[in-house]
């Protein structure tokens, strides 16, 4: 960047892109962000200063000339700008009709995993004592929601168990459905670095990831296959007496039933269900089994399937089968996508939990909240992100989207267009207009991460700060102060002069965050739970006893995916991210030198698959589901198996997610994404 150091206002703050969390520091002139620089502070997951390249050089967005700078109401089919007076109005006019006409569960609400702890804590609390439903939801719902589930269920708490610092003291570390080099790249550097330095490594991945390349042992199980991996792993740990019994004993429950359904799954069935040879699972449960510490880490290969929450509950059955969990540098660690995706679970952007995950349904929870918000609050469960979708023009007769892009996100594109157009009424607010603001009625311009006060959670639940450094374009505004605005004028009284008085009112309601203070955040981050104001925070969960009590064994048994591919759809398509964009692509594809980097969208094509269907590197090809069709970039290589695709939802003129299903998980309503069967053609050229 131009300019001298000692020219810039230097302001510290979190970076707006993954669940790491890295600590920046933002270097300004005049209001405009002219360089990134590293930060030292050992409370912090980036103590010596490490970032990625987005955190680095993804900031030109914030001054991008596209970024929204007035409130705007479609009329006749085009935006008009108007007055935040106007704005404000129309949609509460409009919000309190629909509420009068078809009930408060006709509205529901998106947060926002983009915006601070603060901001979902009042997108949550403005959807339940203003509109009164509990119809309030976030991208969590696409990533994490069966993480949330399954480790609630087995441990009591839906979060990472350890920290990123403890990366470097385990003996073995499993990643498996995580391409942490490329979506976590600090976390990703630090299991590198850990393998260096003696801690072994093994990879389960359907594609060949960086990770893959250096492990000691690189597992490939067929998409959709992880629950009998997994089972086999523990069927060999068995066999082996490579159990911690006294572990089992003091500090589990649900054995003898899980132990029967293990019995089953021996190396010779499973490696015909996964494809991977039987002496790899082998090696494999015998390296994890034999290690005094060990540790799993996962991500979307695990969670975005129909049995996302049966994957995540036998990595939970590993790690209690093996006493790896309650200590340091062992544990199931998810790494959570976004900057503040468990921060918006945390403060109860969730339809089925108010802050701190305490549950709706129980009724002296409930009443705990009406006190505290002075409102009578519905005892109806809300609806989840998939289902206000699958509902939108039926039972959702209006959305109000904070910082989320359906159109790109949510699988099906054609089936999230049909629902944004059924609305009768659509608000969305955000620093773009963003591919899903176009079908708004009403759009209303956020502030970015660096126009603002507030507090981000990363992956490993350490709550950290946010803070303003230039200010925003235009009449932009931060997102607490629209929402705290519109519930005002709907005459429910919001009244908080700063961020951090919503922080004090976080720590109220939920003992997660009970000791935490602006004032305390000062020296950097603290991790919950974090019960009151003389609690340092808890580098590891459940040390001394589970949340629930006992860690709870669960008998999952194998099922296959419910859509495979067959004749017509010969292949399987994968979704995910990759090192230089992010998610649906405002940010990052409004960044000049990463966009530069990866400007063109492509599909990933083994070497045998293309040769056989003509296609070459860089050859225009058409992928097809039964939900619609893309052309991309071929790059063809051997990162995937034959017979699978995988390709990034970055971007809006290839959409990924044009051609994935709506199968969701029973139990956490998270869709299949990892898995859609897809043909393959060469476009020839004209
Ligand atoms: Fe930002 Fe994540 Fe990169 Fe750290 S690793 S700089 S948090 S994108």
């Amino acid at each position: 960047g131009k300019g001298r150091y000692y020219e810039f206002k230097k302001t510290i703050t979190t970076c707006p892109y993954c669940g790491v969390g890295c600590q920046l520091e933002l270097r300004t002139k005049n209001n405009k962000i002219i360089q990134v620089g590293s930060v030292y502070n050992e409370n912090s997951p980036n103590p010596h200063g490490e970032s990625c390249v987005k955190g680095r050089f993804g900031y030109d967005f914030v001054n991008h000339p596209d970024r929204l700078t007035d409130p705007l109401i479609k009329r006749n089919g085009h935006f008009e700008k108007v007055s935040w007076e106007e704005a404000l109005d129309y949609v509460a006019e409009k919000l309190l009709n629909i509420r009068g006409k078809y009930g408060s569960d006709s509205i529901g609400g998106l947060s926002s995993a983009k915006c601070t702890n603060e901001e979902n804590y009042i997108m949550q609390k403005f959807m339940r004592a203003v509109i009164g439903t509990n119809s309030v939801d976030h991208c969590a719902r696409l990533c994490h929601a069966s993480t949330v589930v399954g480790l609630g269920m087995a441990f009591g708490s839906g979060a990472m168990t350890n920290s990123i610092s403890e990366i470097e003291g385990s003996d073995v570390i499993f990643v498996i459905g995580s391409n942490p080099t490329e979506n976590h790249p600090v976390i990703g550097s630090k299991i590198k670095k850990a393998k260096k330095n003696g801690t072994h490594l093994i990879v389960a991945d359907p594609r060949k990831i960086e990770l893959s390349e250096i492990a000691d042992i690189s597992l490939h199980h067929k998409p959709g296959t992880d629950v009998a991996l997994i089972n086999g792993i523990m069927n060999v740990i068995v066999n082996e007496g490579l159990l911690d019994k006294k572990f089992i004993e003091e500090r589990t429950e649900g054995f003898e039933s899980y132990i029967k359904v293990i019995e089953g799954y021996t190396p010779s069935k499973v490696s015909q269900i996964t494809g991977v040879p039987a002496d790899k699972i082998i090696e494999a449960a015998k390296m994890f089994g034999l290690a005094e510490k060990a540790a799993i880490y996962f991500a979307m290969g695990i969670t975005q399937h129909k049995y996302g929450t049966n994957n995540v509950l036998s990595l939970t059955n590993l790690a209690l089968l093996t006493g790896n969990v309650g200590f340091e540098s062992t544990g199931v660690n998810p790494l959570r996508g976004q900057n503040n995706v468990q921060g918006a679970c945390d403060v109860g952007a969730l339809s089925d939990v108010y802050p701190g995950y305490q549950k709706v349904s129980d009724p002296k929870i409930r009443e705990k909240f009406e006190n505290y918000w002075g409102v009578k609050l519905t005892d109806r469960e809300g609806l989840t992100l998939t289902e206000m979708f699958e509902e939108a023009g039926k039972k959702i007769k209006a959305l109000y989207i904070m910082g989320e892009n359906p159109f790109l996100s949510d699988p099906d594109q054609d089936h999230v267009k049909k629902a944004l157009e059924s609305l009768d009424f659509l608000i969305v607010q955000d620093i773009f207009l963003t591919e899903s603001a176009q079908f708004a009625d009403v759009v209303l311009p956020a502030a970015s991460f660096a126009e603002k006060e507030g507090t981000f959670t990363n992956t490993e639940r350490r709550i950290q700060r946010v803070r303003k450094a230039v200010n925003s374009p235009g009449r932009a505004k931060a997102d607490w102060e629209i929402l705290t605005k519109l519930a005002n004028k709907m005459g429910y009284e919001m009244k908080y002069n700063s961020p951090s008085e919503i922080m004090d009112e976080i720590a109220q309601v939920s003992k997660l965050y009970g000791g935490i203070s602006y004032e305390r955040l000062e020296k950097g981050g603290l991790q919950w739970p974090c019960p009151d104001v003389n609690h340092p925070g808890t580098k590891y969960l459940h040390k001394d006893g589970f949340s629930r009590g006992k860690g709870k064994f669960f008998p999952v048994e194998f099922a296959p995916p419910e859509k495979e591919a067959d004749e017509k759809y010969n292949f399987t398509l994968m979704t995910g991210r990759m090192l230089y964009h992010f998610h649906t692509g405002t940010m990052t594809r409004r960044s000049y030198p990463i966009d530069k980097h990866e400007p063109d969208s492509y599909v990933e094509i083994n070497i045998e698959d293309a040769k056989k269907l003509g296609i070459k590197d860089k050859d225009r090809v058409r992928i097809t589901s039964p939900q619609g069709t893309v052309e991309t970039y071929a790059k063809v290589g051997q990162r995937v198996q034959p017979g699978q695709l995988f390709m990034p939802f970055h971007y809006a003129e290839s959409p990924a997610n044009k051609l994935t299903n709506r199968v969701y998980d029973l139990k956490a309503k998270i869709p299949e994404l990892k898995i859609t069967p897809v043909k393959l053609e060469k476009v020839e050229k004209r």
